[in-house]
């Protein structure tokens, strides 16, 4: 049987053995063939090219060399011992040396008049002379057909491994033996048709292919076969999810739109809703009166006016008779939720209640006992609402405001709330790449406002050293003299961090003495005050008290000041590319220019240089999280930390998005013809689905 072959134990493999296999499961978790054969070379060498001696320089990474061994030479004695090889071409000559396995090479090497070489390694330079340790060397003969392949795939390997021998070179010789070993017996795990109508290279040439390539095009259709196989076996796993629970789980239907709806759109709304807001609002209506559950994500830049979307589908559910609840991350965020929409729904008579960590106990027995008679029919709060002992009536809607802090097993729990559960419309500020979010959230639908409300000006944002703060100062003076207000953040990175405490304790003093009362009045929040000591700091400043908020990052979410329009952030160089967005998100939110300041050492590394020149350059969220994913790839983007989805073995989002969507699509469309992969056509794809449903310790990192 084919798969005997993938299975087999990587001891079996000549010159493998125990104690390399041993080590081979330790470091990079190879435990079979299959281990072995998807473990990728990371990067190739190009062997085609061929250099000059007098070409070389100090900063080449690596050379490849044709030329004659002139002198050769045994240094030293004992474990002192090099060999050491004068090296010559047509332009000059180099010195290559050997101190580990000397005497072994020392016999293989002779110099010779007319038998030529082939070298390659990495030069360094020794006495103002350049010259290769340990290069590879090999004779150029009419029988030697064994020459260095084209294309040379380098392998990671760890310190442990190289001590064994097993260098990017020891494995490419493990790889070398194994795929020797391929003759039909590497399943193809896609469909005909998929691979005709994509030309895809079969799996079998693909594996041999990635490790050893014939040449440059070879190369690409084989990493194309894997990154799309890798990417569709994702999206297959994330729509069928998908699918089951629609098949599973049946929605509240939402016929109507009624008299709340209407009489707020009608006579209440505080503004013109944005065209992006109307598309948005309908979009998440007909799914809720489809009579699937919904499950869908809202995404928006900051500012663009999602809570007053949440808002008009709560009302939506409120009039077809249902409960509907807002959960936000922090505290901060669901009283200000809480307070907006308690305001704007003040004419219609309806029952909105707060429900947080520091409630009362006896307010919350009254709260549950309201939400369990139905008498409370919009409850916002923060995760307090996943307590079991808060039990609605009837809940037909469930909002979760920033996402990125809610991990998928808190989705889960909302979806558990009730034996038929409610419909989920989860909003997000923090713009991902399209990709990221089709594989995060690939199980979700998407609804996208990419517009913001009307008259805003865009942010104005400069890098300011540290040296000129002088020259801010002033600049802040102008501002609150002009009647505005000002946060200045500090980076708070973990909130146990002393270091930090001390750069925010002296930066709040600095700026106290800078802005002296009675004439200024300065706020500071951070997250070890009590929650009612920053509530109160917090309305200080919303209500125009104070006209300077020194905080730590525990403002980043959500917090509506319209007068704020100076956002100055201290050591920016330590914030990430979209937390930086987000901060500057605050500000912006009235009609006055707006401003964002980030103060920064002299010492800035490259990719804190780009980071700061791409918050100057643009405002729009999605292109800053395309450099985010970049410059960090997505293991580390904000929000995706433990998820596995995300470790990928070939593919990359932040390039394969071309791929990506194909994928996709083509699963969208294999899934709309044979959901249950029924068909003896795909009858591959059914089988490498469910042997990698099987495979625990893959997969469940997945759901
Ligand atoms: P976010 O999407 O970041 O949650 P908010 O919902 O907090 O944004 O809205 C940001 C600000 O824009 C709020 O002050 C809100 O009142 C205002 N706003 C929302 N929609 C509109 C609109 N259509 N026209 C004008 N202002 C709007
Ligand atoms: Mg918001």
């Amino acid at each position: 049987m084919s798969n005997n072959f993938l299975n087999t134990p990587i001891e079996y493999l000549k010159s493998v053995g125990p104690q390399r296999a041993e080590l081979l499961k330790k470091e990079l978790h190879i435990f079979k063939y299959s281990d072995l054969l998807t473990y990728y070379p990371f990067r190739y060498v190009d062997r085609t090219k061929f250099y000059k001696v007098k070409e070389i320089t100090g900063d080449l990474p690596y050379v490849q060399l044709r030329g004659k061994i002139i002198h050769t030479e045994m240094i030293g004695v004992k474990r002192a011992q090099r060999f050491v090889a004068t090296f010559v071409d047509e332009t000059g000559k180099l010195e290559l040396v050997w101190f580990q396995g000397a005497k072994w090479i020392g016999e293989k090497i002779k110099p010779h008049l007319t038998n030529e070489y082939v070298v390659f390694g990495k030069p360094s330079a020794f006495n103002g002379k350049f010259n290769i340790a340990h290069p590879e060397i090999e004779l150029v003969s009419e029988e030697n057909t064994t020459l260095a392949p084209a294309l040379q795939a380098v392998y990671n390997s760890t310190d442990r491994l190289k001590l064994r021998s097993l260098d990017t070179k020891g494995i490419a010789k493990l790889q070398k033996a194994l795929v020797l070993l391929i003759k039909n017996n590497i399943p193809e795990t896609l469909s005909k048709t998929i691979i005709d109508r994509y030309q895809l290279m079969s799996k079998e040439d693909a594996i041999r292919q990635i490790h050893f390539p014939q040449n440059p095009e070879m190369l690409r259709k084989a990493e194309f076969r894997l990154k799309f196989e890798e990417l569709f076996f994702i999206q297959l796993k994330l729509l069928k999810q998908k699918g089951l629970r629609e098949k599973t789980y049946r929605g509240f239907v939402f016929q109507k739109v009624g008299d709340y709806f209407n009489n707020f759109y009608n006579h209440h709304l505080p503004f013109e809703l944005t065209g992006a807001q109307k598309r948005v609002i309908k979009e998440i209506r007909l799914d809720m009166g489809s009579g699937k559950q919904m499950n869908r994500l809202l995404q928006g830049d900051v500012g663009s006016g999602k809570t007053l979307v949440a808002l008009m589908n709560m009302l939506i559910a409120l009039d077809n008779g249902f409960q509907a609840c807002l959960m936000a991350p922090t505290e901060i965020l669901a009283n200000q939720h809480y307070e907006t929409i308690a305001e704007l729904l003040k004419p219609l008579n309806i029952h909105v209640g707060l429900l947080t960590g520091s409630k009362k106990t006896k307010e919350r027995r009254i709260l549950h006992e309201k939400l369990q008679n139905g008498e409370m029919q919009i409850l916002i709060g923060t995760h307090a609402l996943f307590e079991d002992v808060v039990q609605f009536k009837n809940l037909g809607l469930v909002v979760i405001d920033e996402q990125h802090r809610f991990g998928v097993a808190q989705r889960a729990k909302m979806w558990a709330k009730n034996t038929q559960p409610p419909h989920v419309l989860i909003m997000s500020a923090t713009p991902i790449p399209r990709t990221l979010a089709m594989t995060l959230y690939g199980d979700l639908d998407v609804s996208v406002i990419d517009e913001l409300p009307p008259g805003r000006k865009p942010i104005q944002t400069s890098h300011r050293f540290d040296a000129h703060r002088d020259r801010v100062f002033g600049f802040m003076r102008e501002q609150i003299a002009m009647g505005r207000q000002i946060y200045i953040v500090y980076p708070l990175i973990k909130e146990s961090e002393k270091m930090d405490y001390k750069d925010l304790m002296d930066g709040y003093e600095s700026i106290v003495r800078a802005f002296p009362q009675p004439q200024f009045q300065v706020s500071i929040v951070h997250g070890q005050m009590k929650s009612d000591a920053k509530e109160f700091e917090m309305q200080r400043f919303v209500s125009g008290e104070t006209q300077i908020m020194v905080a730590t990052t525990v403002i980043e979410v959500g917090v509506n000041v319209p007068n704020a329009s100076v956002m100055i952030i201290e050591s920016a160089e330590r914030f990430g590319l979209s937390q930086l967005h987000q901060l500057r998100g605050r500000v912006g939110r009235g009609a006055d220019q707006s401003y964002c300041i980030l103060m920064t050492s002299h010492k800035l590394s490259s990719d804190g240089k780009l980071r700061m020149d791409t918050m100057c350059r643009t405002n729009d969220g999605f292109e800053i999280a395309d450099v985010d994913l970049k410059l960090r790839g997505p293991g580390d983007m904000a929000g995706t930390m433990q998820s596995g989805v995300l470790d990928l073995n070939i593919a990359d989002l932040a390039k394969d998005a071309q791929i990506l969507h194909t994928a996709r699509n083509m699963v969208i469309e294999l899934l709309s013809e044979d959901v249950n992969l029924e068909h003896p056509e795909n009858t591959n794809i059914a089988y490498q689905f469910s042997m990698m449903n099987s495979n625990k310790t893959n997969w469940s990192r997945i759901s």
